[in-house]
C-alpha cells in the first residue's frame, strides 16, 4: 500500500503587489478564479490524497466559489504569515496521517502532472524535494540605481513549488521554527537540518504576483484554433453586390434573405466554427423576418462578440472570393479595411483574396458567387 501524499495549497496572502481588485489567487483566469485552476490540477492527479487550502478568513465566499464541486478539497484558516499558514495547514492535515505532502503556492496555476510526479518520485531519496529552474539573467547587487557588484550565477537556482516533503519531517520542522519569517518550506526543513534535493522545475509554472504575470499566464494557457466557412449566393436582378461589406457595382445583384454578402457569411461561419458555436443559420435563422435585408456586418460582429465573450481573440481571418466577375482586385483594400473596422482589429489581421474557376462550374457560368474563409483564433 503506497503512502498517502496529501497536498497543502497556500492561498491566504493578500497580494500587496498585485494591483487588481481583490486577492490575486481569486483573480479571473480564463473565466474562472485562478485558484480553481490550481486546485483542479491537483484534483486531477490520481496519486494524491486530501487537499487542504490555507485561506484568509475574509475569503470564505471566494474560496467556496473557487472550490465548488472539487473532490477532497477543504479549507483551513491561514495565519498572519505564509509560514504560519503552512504550519496551520500541516496541523490540519496531520489528522489524516499522510506519509508525504506537497506544498504549493495557490498563485501558481500552470502546474502539470509531470512536475508533480518528479517531486513525489524524488522523495524516495530525501525528506525534502525542491523544483528549481536556472538563473539565466546576469545578477547585480544595487544601491538605489547604482550597481555595486555583479553576483555570480554559479550555484544559484530559482525555487518553485510544489515542494515535497516527508510529512512528519516538515511538520516537526515547522513546529520547531514557528514564528520565523521563512519564505518557503524547503528553507524551514533546511533550518531544521533536513536534507533538501532538487528536481527540474518548469518555466511555465509562473507565480502570479502582478497583473503582468496574470497576462503571461493567460497567453501560456491559450490555444490556437481554426474554423472554416463556405457560402454561395446566386445572381439575380440588381446593379451591385455586397462583398466583405463593400458595395461593388455589377450587372447583377446577389439573391439572399439578408444583403447576401457571401464573403461576410463565410467569414462569420469561420469565426463561429473556430470555437464550436454553430453556424450562421443557427444564430440568424432565415425564417426570422427580422433578418430580411439585414446588413451582414451585424452577423460578423455578433460572431466576434461571442468569441470575445468566451475570452477568445481573432488572430487572423482569410477570405477567398470565387467568381469570374465582378473583379475583386480594385476593391480589395476597401474590403480589408471594412472587415477590420467591423471586427475592431488592425487590417494586418485580415486577408481578402479572389480567384476564378477558369470558366468551370456555376461560378464559371456566372450563375453566382462562392466564398470561403479561414479564421484563426486564440482561445
Ligand atoms: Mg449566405
Amino acid at each position: 500500500m503506497p503512502e498517502t501524499c496529501a497536498v497543502l495549497i497556500v492561498a491566504a496572502g493578500r497580494g500587496q503587489r498585485f494591483g487588481g481588485s481583490g486577492p490575486k489567487q481569486y483573480a479571473p483566469l480564463k473565466g474562472q478564479p485562478l485558484l480553481r485552476r490550481t486546485l483542479k490540477a491537483f484534483c486531477a492527479h490520481p496519486g494524491l490524497g486530501p487537499i487542504a487550502v490555507a485561506i484568509h478568513p475574509d475569503d470564505q465566499d471566494l474560496f467556496q466559489a473557487a472550490a465548488q464541486g472539487l473532490p477532497r478539497v477543504f479549507p483551513v484558516a491561514g495565519g498572519a504569515t505564509r509560514q504560519e499558514s503552512v504550519r496551520l495547514g500541516l496541523e490540519a492535515l496531520a489528522a489524516t496521517s499522510p506519509g508525504l505532502v506537497l506544498i504549493h503556492d495557490g498563485a501558481r496555476p500552470v502546474i502539470g502532472p509531470a512536475l508533480i510526479d518528479r517531486v513525489i518520485a524524488a522523495l524516495k531519496e530525501a525528506p525534502g524535494v525542491l523544483p528549481v529552474v536556472p538563473v539565466i539573467d546576469t545578477l547585480k547587487r544595487v544601491d538605489g540605481h547604482t550597481v555595486t557588484a555583479t553576483v555570480s550565477r554559479e550555484h544559484l537556482v530559482r525555487a518553485q513549488t510544489p515542494q515535497g516533503f516527508r510529512f512528519s519531517d516538515i511538520l516537526a520542522a515547522h513546529r520547531a521554527h514557528a514564528g520565523e519569517s521563512l519564505t518557503d518550506d524547503a528553507s524551514v526543513l533546511e533550518r531544521a537540518g533536513g536534507r533538501v534535493i532538487t528536481v527540474a522545475g518548469d518555466e511555465t509554472n509562473i507565480k502570479v504576483t502582478t497583473m503582468d504575470d496574470l497576462a503571461r499566464v493567460n497567453v501560456s494557457l491559450s490555444e490556437t484554433r481554426t474554423g472554416s466557412g463556405f457560402d454561395v449566393h446566386k445572381f439575380g436582378p440588381g446593379d451591385a453586390v455586397m462583398l466583405c461589406g463593400v458595395r461593388v457595382a455589377h450587372s447583377h445583384g446577389l439573391v439572399g434573405h439578408s444583403d447576401a454578402d457571401v464573403a461576410l457569411h463565410a467569414a462569420t461561419d469561420a469565426i463561429l466554427g473556430a470555437f464550436g458555436a454553430g453556424d450562421i443559420g443557427h444564430h440568424f435563422p432565415p425564417s426570422d423576418p427580422k433578418w430580411r435585408g439585414a446588413a451582414s456586418h451585424r452577423f460578423l460582429r455578433h460572431a466576434h462578440d461571442l468569441l470575445v465573450e468566451r475570452g477568445g481573440a481573432l488572430v487572423h481571418l482569410d477570405v477567398t472570393i470565387i467568381c469570374e466577375r465582378p473583379k475583386v482586385g480594385p476593391h480589395r483594400d476597401a474590403m480589408v479595411n471594412e472587415m477590420a473596422k467591423i471586427l475592431g482589429v488592425t487590417s494586418d489581421r485580415i486577408s481578402v483574396k479572389a480567384t476564378t474557376t477558369e470558366g468551370l462550374g456555376f461560378t464559371g457560368r456566372q450563375e453566382g458567387i462562392a466564398a470561403q474563409a479561414l479564421a484563426t483564433v486564440r482561445l
